[in-house]
């Protein structure tokens, strides 16, 4: 089996939608499994309604009804009956919201989150699959949540590889095409789960690990990965080849277009991951694979936003040990928060960090009762990959104030305030 994955982009409106029936229409194969993300920013609108649900309850209503306008648009587009099935599908998966909603007592940010936006998921695979299903290229709808089972960790649930591996072999019969859901599991009392934002690339690399696929095909609004994201960087050039130990390295800087940990599972199965362009389908995009070296061979320029950089001292000139390390590295595990580069000497410690889960401020309280802690907040981390000496920053204009550098491994980074 192959397994195709279309994000956000690709299915932000009825054009795209259509723009996805015209890519699978020229495909010969049909036993593909394809993992649909929430269409165009809906997860970021599902966010808002979770905001003000916790602000009051009643102004939540206001928020979802965009969601919904959003949708229905999209429907009236793509079905011209309006008695189409596809409408009281849609119906319930909104009346869904509204009673959980009302009837929810749990306190717990996270999953009322996650029980909340991970209908992002459920909406788009339902109009896409009726879609499909209607313009003659026959699916079968699968609620992820039946196969992709996780911990209770809302918001960024780790996988039970075994129980989704079974789910998924049970469920999935190879020959047939199947639409399911990207980002969104369940734990084993049924709650929705989510895999972290952006997690649908993973969620692919999970059903073609389970289903031992031939390989994952992810659909992007880029011609491929690039040596840059063009949104921030002139003349990128496109990857052909990657090897999957550079592609972890590419991801784990922070070049969005992969899911960090989308490459794990496939590695280990040894299966290729295509990036291709949505918007130009011929053209042949990259492939992350099993090879040795980078094609074409150069240096790759990383922009990762929403960082803080701490800087730590001892209160009384002592070193920063190894036991002091393990504090702080508990600390970090325990509020979520994820180091995105780090630099010791004997008594300070630099630490470059990303704070998904708002918890900074608790953080800062801990280690304030042991050490001297400077905080530099919404910094910028630029990493050049297979960095030579000629390479430099010269994107980075004098106005930009650089904190940090680093030089190792062939690797180059700055800290920036912008
Ligand atoms: P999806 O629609 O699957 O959610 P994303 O928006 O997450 O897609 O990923 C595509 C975006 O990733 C591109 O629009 C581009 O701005 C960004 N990007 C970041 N780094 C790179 C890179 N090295 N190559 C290509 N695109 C990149
Ligand atoms: N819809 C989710 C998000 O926007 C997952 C994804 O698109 O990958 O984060
Ligand atoms: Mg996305």
């Amino acid at each position: 089996m192959q397994v195709y994955k279309f994000g956000g982009a690709s299915v932000k409106d009825a054009q795209s939608v259509r723009n996805v029936f015209s890519i699978l229409e020229k495909t010969e194969k049909k036993d593909i499994l394809i993992v649909i993300s929430a269409m165009g920013k809906t997860t970021n609108a599902l966010e808002e309604v979770v905001e003000s649900y916790f602000k009051d309850k009643n102004s939540s209503e206001q928020s979802l009804q965009k969601v919904k306008d959003f949708h229905y648009t999209i429907i009236d587009e793509l079905f011209k009956d309006k008695n189409h099935p596809v409408y009281w599908k849609i119906d319930g998966l909104f009346g869904e919201i509204t009673s959980f909603i009302d009837r929810n007592k749990s306190p717990q940010h996270s999953f009322v989150y996650d029980q909340i936006v991970g209908f992002g998921e459920l909406l788009s695979t339902t109009i896409i699959s009726h879609y499909l299903n209607d313009k003659g290229i026959r699916n079968i709808w699968l609620d992820g949540r039946n196969l992709v089972r996780t911990n209770s960790n809302y918001r960024e649930a780790e996988i039970d590889w075994e129980e989704t591996k079974r789910n998924i072999c049970d469920s999935i019969k190879p020959s047939l095409m199947y639409i399911t859901q990207g980002f969104i599991g369940s734990d084993s009392n049924y709650f929705t789960t989510t895999l972290g934002r952006e997690g649908s690339d993973y969620s692919a690399a999970i059903f073609a690990y389970c289903l031992q696929a031939e390989s994952v095909t992810i659909w992007k609004d880029v011609a491929g990965v690039l040596n840059a994201d063009p949104r921030y960087f002139k003349q990128t050039r496109l990857l052909e080849k990657i090897p999957y130990q550079e592609a972890i390295e590419l991801a784990f800087y922070g070049a969005s277009v992969i899911h960090p940990k989308t490459l794990q599972p496939l590695q280990k199965m040894e299966i290729p991951l295509n990036v291709r362009s949505f918007l130009n389908p011929e053209a042949k995009g990259s492939s992350v694979c099993k090879i040795n070296e980078l094609t074409p061979k150069i240096a790759c320029y990383i922009r990762k936003q929403n960082q803080h950089l701490l800087s730590l001292s001892s209160l009384d000139f002592s070193f920063i040990g190894e036991e002091n390390i393990g504090f702080i590295f508990n600390l970090l595990a325990t509020y979520q928060i994820k180091v995105s580069l780090l630099q010791n000497s004997a008594i300070s410690f630099n630490i470059c960090i990303e704070d998904k889960f708002k918890n900074l401020h608790f953080l800062l309280e801990k280690l304030r009762e042991k050490f001297k802690v400077e905080c530099i907040e919404n910094v910028i981390l630029y990493t050049i990959r297979h960095s030579s000496n000629e390479d430099s920053f010269e994107f980075l204009d004098d106005q930009k104030e650089i904190l940090l550098e680093q030089f190792a491994l062939n690797t180059l980074q700055k800290i920036v305030r912008e």
